[in-house]
C-alpha cells in the first residue's frame, strides 16, 4: 500500500510538472508575441433583443503563435496575469479595440459600442485610468462607445479603490459592465455600491436554460433587479432559438452568442453590417 501511495504521488507530480512546463512554454512565446505582432482581435456582435439590431461588439483576442499554433485566451491569459504581460497586452487591445471602432464610425455613421475585456491586474495599476483615457484621445472615440467589460474578482482586491476607480471613469462617461455574473461571489448587497452599467449574465445559465428551473428564475429575477437598479441586462454565449425565445419573453436587453455570430476578424465585420435585422 506504502508503495501504491509514492507511485501515485509521482503521477500527480509528473502532471503538475506537465502542466508548470506548459505554462512556462506559454510564457515564454507570450514574451514575443506582442513586438512580432501575433495577435489579433475578432468581434463578436451584441444584438437590442427588442429591435434585431447590432448595437456593438465584443473584442475578443486571438493569438497565433508560429510556434504553438492558435493558444485560446483561456490558455493564455492566466499566464499573461502572473508574469503581468497582460498590461501591455492589455493596453494593445484596447487601443486596437478603439482605434477598429472609430474607423467603423466614420464609415458607417453609426456609434456602435465597442467591450472590452479588462484584467484585475490592469485595473491595479495607477495609471490605469490616464491609459483609458490617452486611448480615448489618441483615438478620437467617445467615451460613451466604451464599455470596459470586468469580473467579481476585481472587488477581491481592493474593493474601495476599485470603486473610486471606475467611477471616476463612469463620471467620464465610459461604461462599465460586470462580466459572468452570477459565477463568482456576487453578493446582492454589494451590486448597488458598484458603479456598473450592464450585467452580463454567464454563458452557464444560458446553456442550462432548457433543463433547469433554478437557471430560468435566476435569468427572470436577474433581468428585473438589474432594469430595478438602472442597469442593461445582456446574455452571452446564446446557441439556440428557444434561448432566445426565452430571454426576450424574460426582458433581457440584448444578446451575444453563436446563434448570431461567431466572433469574427475586423475585416469579417462589414459582413455582419449589412444583416438589416438579426431576427
Ligand atoms: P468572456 O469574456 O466571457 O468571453 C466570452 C467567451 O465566450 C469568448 O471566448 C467567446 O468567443 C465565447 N462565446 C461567445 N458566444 C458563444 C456561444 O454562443 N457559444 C460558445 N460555446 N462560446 C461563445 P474566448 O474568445 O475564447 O475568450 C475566453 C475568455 O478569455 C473570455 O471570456 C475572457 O475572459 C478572456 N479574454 C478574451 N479576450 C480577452 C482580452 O482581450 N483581455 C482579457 N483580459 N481577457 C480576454
Ligand atoms: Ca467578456
Ligand atoms: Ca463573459
Ligand atoms: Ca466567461
Amino acid at each position: 500500500a506504502k508503495e501504491e501511495g509514492k507511485g501515485r504521488y509521482a503521477v500527480y507530480d509528473k502532471s503538475m510538472h506537465k502542466a508548470f512546463n506548459e505554462r512556462m512554454n506559454i510564457e515564454k512565446h507570450l514574451r514575443s508575441a506582442m513586438k512580432n505582432n501575433e495577435f489579433e482581435l475578432h468581434y463578436q456582435p451584441q444584438v437590442d433583443i427588442r429591435t434585431g439590431l447590432i448595437s456593438g461588439f465584443e473584442a475578443l483576442i486571438r493569438w497565433n503563435s508560429p510556434v504553438l499554433g492558435f493558444v485560446s485566451p483561456l490558455d493564455f491569459i492566466k499566464v499573461a496575469e502572473d508574469s503581468r504581460l497582460i498590461i501591455y497586452i492589455g493596453e494593445w487591445v484596447l487601443r486596437e479595440a478603439c482605434r477598429f471602432t472609430k474607423d467603423v464610425h466614420d464609415r458607417v455613421g453609426i456609434p456602435y459600442k465597442i467591450s472590452v475585456n479588462i484584467s484585475v491586474i490592469q485595473m491595479l495599476q495607477d495609471d490605469f485610468i490616464d491609459v483609458v483615457l490617452n486611448t480615448l484621445q489618441e483615438t478620437g472615440l467617445q467615451p460613451e462607445c466604451l464599455e470596459l467589460e470586468i469580473t467579481e474578482s476585481i472587488f477581491m482586491e481592493s474593493f474601495e479603490s476599485m470603486v473610486t476607480k471606475l467611477e471616476y471613469l463612469k463620471s467620464c462617461g465610459i461604461l462599465i459592465a460586470l462580466d459572468d455574473f452570477g459565477t463568482g461571489y456576487s453578493s446582492l448587497s454589494y451590486l448597488q455600491q458598484l458603479p456598473i452599467s450592464t450585467l452580463k449574465i454567464d454563458k452557464a445559465f444560458i446553456d442550462s436554460l432548457s433543463d433547469s428551473t433554478y437557471s430560468q428564475s435566476f435569468v427572470q429575477i436577474i433581468v428585473q433587479l438589474g432594469h430595478k437598479m438602472g442597469l442593461e441586462v445582456v446574455a452571452e454565449g446564446i446557441e439556440e432559438e428557444a434561448q432566445l425565445a426565452f430571454l426576450k419573453d424574460s426582458g433581457c436587453d440584448k444578446v451575444q452568442g453563436y446563434l448570431i455570430s461567431r466572433p469574427v476578424p475586423g475585416r469579417g465585420v462589414g459582413k455582419l453590417l449589412e444583416v438589416e435585422r438579426y431576427f
